[in-house]
């Protein structure tokens, strides 16, 4: 039986094992004898301590770096077959860019999924294309893998150095979210192991119940070892936009003016700037002015201003779409003086992120802590939250990006895991520290009680349990994210 209490463990220092020397030994014999393709490591785990986020540290016993979906299905079985009075958990690991240790296993094992992308991407092309790949892939590398065959994904986060299994199991969400839906939308099939070590193909057709679950579902109910992921013909080149409104309400008319044309940019997002001076001329390494001599009229004096960030994709010079495109924006209520344009590939584009990372790297400023909170606003509540929000209780965002757009929820499904406000449109916003009362849902959730999992639930709550009951029973599988706790 589940017990459905949060793990209330320190999160905030390193966890060290308890385990007496002789049970350490006898659980390191045990996973010893398995016979696998791939190897534990039970000394060089430090790594798997920590995350993007670098707030939380758990240390697991076990590292395993499997060869094949075998190892990992027979890895969990072991631990399964060893019943409730086993304290051992496995949490899969992508990318460990989690923000919360939702990747770690304190005292567990942690299954290291990039080592299972050694199988090779298979591209289908024909009506409806689609990529096959291992659940460790990364998406930068599905990108590169695609556009051999002149395709790629339809939908995309910011950051693509992150895995199919990492980012399927929250949304996967971004500026082309509005159109195509988040990531867990564009997926055709999954091949997962289950907390009782079973494998399952599953899809809309087939263990149904087990494929929506998993999309979205916080890693609880499977471990992803493949993905068939729907591509489209890609584009070569991006045209990528920003202009500034310094109004609130403007800002969002437009963005969901946007959003709900059928002919319109093909990525919308938008970022908030709060007491900062002179940034513009930070812009002009990679954006030109439309207009010059405007552009250096403009001063911002450190007021609060939003960003309306927008790219078109093209491949040849389509001078038609791109005379209908300055059409459109022309319309825009923003300060027209402020336009400015970048072209830049396509990959370039996508992986847009990558190059602040290595300039932050380069300055020692990547691996530093994260605190993050991800929203998701009803469109009811955006402008009391921005007005109580920007530049009230935040007074400048020089330690982090806040970014903010809408997506509209009716092109989305919602037979997936994936929690969202009760509401046609509402609003992500990324990276922004404080605290709101407006009834808004996190993504990438993360919470200290089980009342607070409940209420993030809500309705969905009891098939979440349910599905966590029929797929993991011990709960084993990703304790990191703190909903479940294996009942010893
Ligand atoms: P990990 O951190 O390794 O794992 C995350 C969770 O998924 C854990 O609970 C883990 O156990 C589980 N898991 C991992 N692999 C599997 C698998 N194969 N099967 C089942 N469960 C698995 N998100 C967005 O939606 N949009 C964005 O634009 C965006 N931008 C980001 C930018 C940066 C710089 C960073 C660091 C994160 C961003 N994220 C964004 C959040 C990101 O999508 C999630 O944190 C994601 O989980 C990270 O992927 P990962 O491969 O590192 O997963």
């Amino acid at each position: 039986s589940i017990s459905h209490e949060i793990n209330r463990c320190s999160y905030f220092h390193h966890a060290t094992p308890t385990f007496s020397n002789s049970r350490t030994f006898i659980m390191e014999s045990s996973l010893k004898s398995l016979n696998l393709d791939g190897q534990f490591n039970f000394k060089d785990i430090h790594h798997a301590a920590g995350d993007f986020g670098n707030r939380y540290h758990f240390l697991p016993v076990a590292i395993l770096y499997p060869k094949t979906v075998s190892d990992i299905s027979s890895t969990i079985k072991h631990v399964f077959n060893m019943g409730p009075a086993s304290e051992l958990t496995i949490a899969a690991r992508g990318h460990g860019h989690s923000l919360q240790g939702q990747a770690q296993a304190h005292r567990g094992i942690v299954i290291n999924m990039e080592s299972l992308r050694g199988k090779k991407m298979h591209v289908h092309t024909g009506e409806l294309p689609y990529i096959d790949v291992s659940g460790g892939e990364l998406w930068i590398n599905i990108l590169h893998e695609t556009l051999k065959y002149g395709f790629a994904p339809k939908s995309w986060t910011d950051y693509l150095h992150l895995t199919v299994g990492g980012t399927l199991s929250h949304a996967g969400i971004s500026g082309q979210a509005f159109r195509h839906g988040p990531q867990i939308d564009n997926v055709y099939e999954l091949e997962v192991v289950t907390g009782k070590g079973e494998v399952f193909v599953c899809s809309e057709k087939q263990n149904a119940d087990l494929f929506y679950g998993v999309l979205g579902g916080l890693g609880q109910f499977g471990i992803i070892t493949r993905a068939k992921i729907s591509l489209e013909p890609a584009p070569r080149k991006a045209k990528w936009i920003r202009v500034l409104y310094s109004d609130f309400y403007s800002f969002t008319k437009d963005q969901e003016h946007l959003i709900a044309l059928e002919d319109t940019v093909d990525y919308i997002e938008g970022f908030v700037i709060i007491n900062k001076t002179g940034f513009i001329n930070n812009w002009r390494s990679s954006f030109n002015p439309r207009d010059p001599h405007q552009a250096s009229q403009f001063i911002s004096d450190g007021r609060t201003l939003y960003c309306l960030e927008m790219a078109k994709y093209f491949d040849l010079e389509d001078t038609d779409a791109m005379n209908k495109m300055d059409n459109l924006l022309s319309k825009l209520d923003c300060i027209q003086q402020t336009y400015f344009l970048s072209e830049v590939s396509y990959v370039d584009f996508l992986d847009r992120v990558h190059l602040s990372e290595k300039k932050l790297r380069e300055k020692g400023l990547w691996d530093v802590p994260h605190p993050w909170l991800n929203l998701l606003v009803p469109r009811r509540s955006i402008n009391d939250f921005a007005e109580e929000v920007f530049g009230k209780i935040l007074t400048d965002n020089n330690n982090g990006p806040i970014l903010i757009y809408p997506v509209n929820q009716l092109r989305w499904n919602n037979k997936t895991s994936l929690i969202t406000p009760k509401e046609d449109v509402f609003y992500l916003i990324l990276d922004f520290c404080g605290r709101t009362h407006l009834g808004v849902k996190q993504y990438l959730p993360h919470y200290g009680t089980r009342e607070g999992w409940r209420a993030h639930f809500g309705t969905k709550w009891e098939d979440f349990a349910r599905r966590k009951s029929t797929y993991d029973p011990l709960a084993i599988l990703a304790p990191g994210q703190r909903i479940f706790q294996k009942a010893v």
